[in-house]
């Protein structure tokens, strides 16, 4: 798609923030009957040869049509309605949430020809000429391109003189922050006396670096993030006006991916209508987005549930053959837990208008709570670490390898006869993380204690302690080495030490310090682990008990007898102790 001549008129500030896509699209829908045609071609304004950037066209022109900062509006509009005026006004917010929209209306609404107003009338010389970035006493100044002192002097001399043509003189100072010190200095000076004639408005998206000389001579508005919701309702409302064909999933997709901003919002917008060919549909639009299919994600959350190690590596092929980004399906995967999680406590939470919400309710009943927290804890992880990664494949397989070690369910209460292959009772595998439900069992466990402390003590303890999920895997491959009132010593595998970060282990400290006193120094010692943490000890039981059972079949006599007479032979991997069993009901 050709890019065109971005606009008409022209408008100050932001026009470079904003994507300049401009769209000439072909007529779609020749298979529709002629009628609908002729109003196609007459009302979609994708067919004019020129077309104003979304963001633009529909940037609002008054406190009303603005989207998601009633608390700033309400503030404003009070203050302007009984007159109560100051001189300098800081909003502060990230990019994209209004900010210079507002100090441009609040500039309308100061010198609107009708008077000092909260709805400035819009067809008055000092409205139309703002609106259109003409107007003489509306001086707009970049701070992230003028950062010197002299441009900052010269502007403020400048304010010494009368407003050639409005009532007030409005200095509009974007990206304040990057303002030098010398440069804060000359506008402290006016700032503490200003001419009656002149407002400031300062907007920033980083307001701890504002000196506080600064701050407190302003009267400071933080505009906040707009909800996805509020911007799905605009993205609908604008789509209908400009007959765009839409579907919901695609309005979902872009608000979400737009993060609170409906200006990336727009511009997202336009650039997926063009992509589209002058509709929203939903395959363009993630082709678009780099957004990762759902489908590969339900895919692969399938198969953790069923620990299908071999189904995970399949379909990140799969993906890698897609060229899908693994940077984008990290973020997908977490939003997807993140939602699952949701259904788990408010199944009402997921919306019936969501195409995505038998799959979500499916999901969330086949995972704990704890699994799910913990995938998403390692899939932000991944995410954050993915730069660092070899490559985004194999920084994406390892999550969700890791996903696949740390199971606080383990195998052992899934579905059998889902492995790809069958594996040998005698690999420790078949009870990996068969872990997070110590049984009353263990606490026969003496005889396997190391000198010292006693294993089932430490394994009460942790269940004590109200970890989460990722510190508690941490402290299930502990191993209590001694333990008195100000000292607690904890062995660990060097291996397995390495699976975690520090912040991990500080919240095992903190846990262990809030139990037991502020003042128990923990320690943690990488040495050759003896056996005895809770994860090794139920591994073994899980393995001692599968083998009992082995050997118990083995030994029947009615099987035996089958063996000898029809030359059969035992499959292992089909026989659950009745350790698995129990879980299996449960
Ligand atoms: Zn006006």
């Amino acid at each position: 798609m050709a890019g065109l001549p971005a606009a008409h008129g022209s408008e100050p500030g932001q026009v470079r923030k904003e994507a300049a896509t401009a769209i000439l699209c072909e007529c779609r829908g020749l298979g529709s009957p002629p009628i609908f045609l002729v109003h196609f071609l007459v009302s979609n304004p994708y067919r004019d040869t020129v077309t104003q950037v979304l963001a633009r066209k529909w940037r609002p022109r008054n406190f009303t049509q603005l989207v998601g900062q009633e608390h700033v509006v309400r503030a404003l509009t009070n203050a302007l309605r009984q007159q109560r005026l100051h001189h300098a006004y800081l909003f502060t917010g990230t990019r994209g949430v209004g900010k210079t929209t507002i100090a441009r209306i609040l500039a309308k609404s100061l010198n609107c020809e009708q008077g000092i107003t909260d709805a400035p009338c819009g067809i008055c010389g000092a409205c139309t000429e703002i609106d259109t970035g003409r107007f003489v006493d509306l001086i707009e100044l970049d701070a992230a391109s003028n950062t010197q002192v002299d441009n900052m002097r010269e502007l403020l001399e400048n304010a010494l003189y009368a407003p050639t043509s409005g009532r007030f003189k409005v200095y509009i100072i974007d990206e304040v922050h990057m303002l030098s010190r010398n440069a804060f200095n000359a506008m402290l000076k006016t700032l503490e006396e200003p001419p009656g004639h002149v407002k400031f408005i300062l907007a920033t998206t980083d307001p701890q670096k504002i000196p506080v000389t600064v701050l407190s001579r302003c009267l400071q508005f933080s505009l906040k993030q707009i909800p996805q919701l509020q911007i799905r309702d605009r993205l609908s409302t604008i789509l209908e006006s400009e007959n765009v064909a839409a579907d919901v999933v695609s309005i979902a997709l872009i608000a979400r991916a737009a993060e609170g901003s409906l200006r990336d919002a727009l511009s997202l917008l336009d650039q997926a209508i063009a992509h589209g060919g002058g509709q929203l549909d939903e395959e363009s639009t993630r082709a678009m987005l780099g957004a990762v299919d759902q489908t590969y994600l339900f895919t692969v959350l399938d198969a953790l549930a069923i620990q299908d190690g071999a189904a995970l590596v399949a379909i990140v092929d799969v993906m890698a053959e897609r060229s899908l980004s693994f940077e984008a399906a990290l973020q997908g995967l977490g939003t997807l837990l993140h939602r699952l999680a949701l259904a788990q406590i408010v199944p009402n939470a997921i919306a019936d208008s969501d195409p995505d919400q038998v799959r979500i309710l499916q999901l969330s009943q086949k995972f704990s709570a704890e699994e799910v927290q913990l995938y998403y804890q390692i899939a932000n992880q991944g995410r954050a670490e993915i730069g660092l990664a070899p490559d985004e494949y194999a920084g994406f397989m390892m999550t969700l390898l890791r996903m696949l070690a740390f199971s606080p369910e383990g195998i052992a209460n899934k579905p059998l006869g889902v492995q790809s292959e069958p594996v040998p009772y005698v690999k420790p595998v078949a009870t990996i993380g068969a872990v997070a439900k110590p049984s009353l069992q263990q606490t026969g466990e003496q005889s396997m204690a190391s000198a010292g402390a006693d294993p089932s003590a430490w394994n009460q303890l942790v269940s004590q302690l109200g970890l989460n999920a990722m510190a508690k895997q941490l402290a299930l491959r502990c191993e209590l080495v001694s333990r008195s009132a100000e000292r607690v010593e904890l062995r660990i595998s060097a291996a397995e030490e390495r699976l975690f970060d520090q912040a991990t282990r500080e919240k095992l400290i903190q846990a262990l310090k809030q139990h037991l006193g502020a003042g128990v120094v923990v320690k943690f010692i990488s040495g050759k682990s003896e056996g005895v943490s809770p994860k090794a000890l139920t591994e073994r039981k899980a393995a001692e008990a599968q083998k009992a059972a082995v050997v118990q079949i083995q030994q029947d006599p009615f099987i035996q007898e089958l063996i000898s007479d029809f030359g059969g032979a035992v499959d292992h991997s089909s026989i659950k102790s009745h350790l698995t069993q129990q879980e299996d009901k449960q």
